[in-house]
């Protein structure tokens, strides 16, 4: 991909939710970020603008009473919507920002501006609920653009990659009973919500569109590759989605503190490469980004850019070791057999 078809979204209004001091998902994480593109990316690649959602797209998932309850934050200098999500006067502005900035890009790549476009937002989505905000989140961003692009654009087939270190039970749950989204998320279970078991696999019409796959702490780059080139093959091949969301959170990195995990930036840049790789053998069907966790503000950058250099094609390595460890043929054989009655991904 070039340049210019490679577009990225920022804005510092997304800086003025102020989370309070000692709150992991703190400003610092884009700022970290914006210096990155400044140095990085100084005049390469596609700016979006964001703009505010309308209350119309945030009602594709939320509850009315919800979305005035996270207004109402407007009038005090710090409040909070759960125990571990606070808020400032302008969280409510960024909230908004976040969801609508996720909706421009979508536009952006349906109408063919671009290709692939990441949304550097915060706060993060993948644990909204419809009426309740939670881990850090206040409105699922890619859920509502989900919504919006079944709606508006009349997408029927979306795939959902998570690769945040927590499971996104938000998304899990919106989409539990629908074949029209594919979820697919790798997590540390035993990290907040404490969701995602393979067991969870939908329901009805959506019966095998929920792809659950916890990871154990200590699985290293290769192996997390290996486990994504395994499973997203088939589902790439199978699904054969008209749009790729991607929930890119960094939390599972080395260093940080949150997430706990053991992989670095070698393997964004080589889940990056699968996605793309993935992606050209069948429609080229546009990626949008949005970013999640990630809590080490210069292991977030780092990570973000290698993710960019991977898309605009200045990294062309492959990242991958096609041999198997153990773990990871125990993993897959689960994944498996759990999902082999679907018939949805498994050949
Ligand atoms: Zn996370």
């Amino acid at each position: 991909m070039s340049d210019h078809r490679v577009a990225i979204i920022r804005d510092d209004r997304f800086l003025e939710h102020i989370t309070g001091h000692g709150h992991p998902e703190h400003p610092n994480r884009l700022k970290a970020i914006y210096r990155m593109l400044d140095t990085d990316f100084p005049d390469g690649l596609l700016r979006i603008n964001a703009e505010a959602a309308t209350l119309e797209q945030l009602e594709l998932v939320h509850t009315p009473s919800y979305i005035e309850k996270v207004l109402k934050t407007a009038d005090y200098t710090f409040s909070s919507l759960a125990p571990d999500t606070p808020t400032s006067a302008k969280t409510y502005e960024a909230a908004w920002l976040a969801v609508g900035a996720c909706i421009k890009g979508l536009d952006a790549l349906l109408a063919d501006r671009c290709d692939a476009c990441f949304a550097l937002i915060r706060p993060p989505g993948h644990h909204a609920l419809p009426d309740r905000a939670g881990g850090f989140c206040i409105f699922n961003n890619l859920g509502v653009t989900a919504r919006y692009a079944m709606k508006e654009h009349g997408l029927r087939r979306i795939l959902i990659i998570d690769w945040d270190i927590h499971h996104g039970n938000g998304l899990n749950d919106l989409f539990y009973g629908e074949k029209e989204v594919l979820y697919l998320s790798t997590h540390d279970i035993g990290l907040f919500p404490y969701r995602g078991d393979w067991e969870e696999t939908g329901e009805g019409e959506g019966r095998g569109y929920t792809i659950n796959l916890p990871i154990p702490r200590e699985l290293q780059d290769q192996e997390f590759l290996q486990l994504y080139h395994q499973i997203l093959g088939p589902v790439f091949r199978r699904y054969n989605p008209e749009l790729v969301l991607v929930e890119a959170g960094f939390d599972a990195y080395q260093d940080d503190l949150v997430g706990r995990s053991r992989l670095t930036e070698k393997a964004f840049r080589g889940l990056t490469r699968l996605i793309l790789d993935l992606r050209a053998k069948i429609n080229a069907p546009p990626i949008l980004l949005a970013l999640e966790g990630g809590y080490d503000p210069s292991c977030l950058s780092r990570s973000v850019k290698g993710v960019l250099e991977v898309l605009t094609g200045k990294d062309q390595e492959k990242h991958f070791d096609p041999n198997g460890s153990d773990l990871v043929v125990e993993l897959l054989e689960k994944a498996r057999r759990i999902h082999a009655k679907f018939r949805v991904w498994v050949d």
